[in-house]
């Protein structure tokens, strides 16, 4: 158990930024759900992170990281501890030699501006996130992905702050990555924080990145569109689709409350009449359950599940 209230105190008086208290935190993630956070910081300098993870590294008081809030759902009621939002981060710096580009972007940069951006350079390799929300730090953390192409595909080298407070930089071959996952990040306890990372691109035909672009918007048809959601609520397990076992198992239109799972695509959970955090929790559930019962698989959520008893 954390140390109550000194590290509040050492946070109010050591960072530059401000530590605002009870921050709601349903509109700062696409579901629209969720209580307030403990305590709510936007750091603009990094030097705050770095300060904050030395105090919680003597304290240890819960801590989550947010970035473009598209994956994650935060609990009903108060959150114990700290939101740490990346939002703030947004410098990029994009060098160019010969056919290849790094682009350095930092956490709270928007996926979206990367595809945009090396598509209008003619620059290959961020086509599959096209369609993808939210941040480069999130995007990295979870190794977001589309087919068979995922973040840690770009990556040469990682900047963190890590458990102490220190920056190290992690080069390509130094972490793992796999299926929605990076040896780096935890969604649970944050041991890294992710502060830049760079990513590598190779010049092309322009021609040829409209044509990869046209193939990830494709694949994205059959997904809903205009709902609050989260992306996929689960992973796919080994060989099969998730969305394919919550169909075959009744799961299209189930719903709790205000969350509903879709009738489009069963893999998405949306919120569509003022859903709690509760409720797409316990829609998730039954469907974990309901998918097991009927086929024996058990389906992992791949939403970020945050602040949660169980
Ligand atoms: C309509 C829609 C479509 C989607 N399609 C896809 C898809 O095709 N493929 C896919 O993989 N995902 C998809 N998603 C899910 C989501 O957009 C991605 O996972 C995205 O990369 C998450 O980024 P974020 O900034 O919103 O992260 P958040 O939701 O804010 O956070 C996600 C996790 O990353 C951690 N995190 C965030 N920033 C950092 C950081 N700087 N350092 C350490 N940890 C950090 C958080 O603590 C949390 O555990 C979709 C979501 C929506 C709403």
């Amino acid at each position: 158990m954390w140390k109550s209230d000194v590290w509040k105190s050492e946070l109010k008086k050591n960072l530059a930024c401000p530590v605002e208290e009870k921050r709601e935190l349903a509109p700062l993630s696409t579901l629209g759900v969720g209580g307030r956070s403990e305590l709510f910081v936007e750091p603009t300098e990094m030097r705050d992170v770095s300060v904050l993870f030395q105090i919680r590294n003597k304290e240890r008081f819960p801590l989550y990281i947010l970035g473009g809030g598209t994956n994650v759902v935060f609990a009903d009621g108060e959150l114990k501890g700290v939101v740490l939002s990346t939002r703030r981060f947004r410098g990029w710096r994009w060098d160019v030699e010969d056919t290849v580009a790094i682009l350095e972007a930092e956490a709270g940069c928007a996926l979206p501006s990367v595809v945009s951006h090396t598509r209008k350079e003619g620059f290959t390799g961020a086509e599959f996130a096209q369609g993808i929300p939210g941040t480069v730090g999130g995007a990295v953390a979870g190794n977001s992905g589309a087919g068979t192409k995922s973040m840690g595909d770009l990556l040469e080298e990682v900047t963190a702050i890590e458990e102490d407070g220190s920056v190290r930089k992690w080069k390509r071959g130094e972490f793992d990555y796999s299926y929605r996952h990076c040896s780096l990040f935890s969604s649970f306890s944050p041991g890294h924080f992710l502060a830049s990372c760079k990513m590598k691109f190779r010049k092309v035909p322009f021609t040829e990145v409209e044509q990869n672009l046209e193939v990830f918007r494709r694949a994205r048809a059959s997904q809903p569109r205009g709902v609050k959601s989260a992306g996929c609520a689960f992973k796919n397990p080994r060989g099969d689709s998730a969305g394919r076992l919550l169909d075959i198992s009744g799961c299209k239109g189930l719903r709790v409350g205000g969350a509903v799972v879709s009738e489009l695509h069963a893999n998405f959970v949306f919120n569509r009449d003022n859903a709690t955090a509760t409720d797409i929790f316990r829609l998730i559930e039954s469907c974990r359950d309901i998918v097991f019962q009927k086929t024996g698989v058990r389906l992992e959520p791949e939403i970020k599940l945050l602040g949660f008893e169980s």
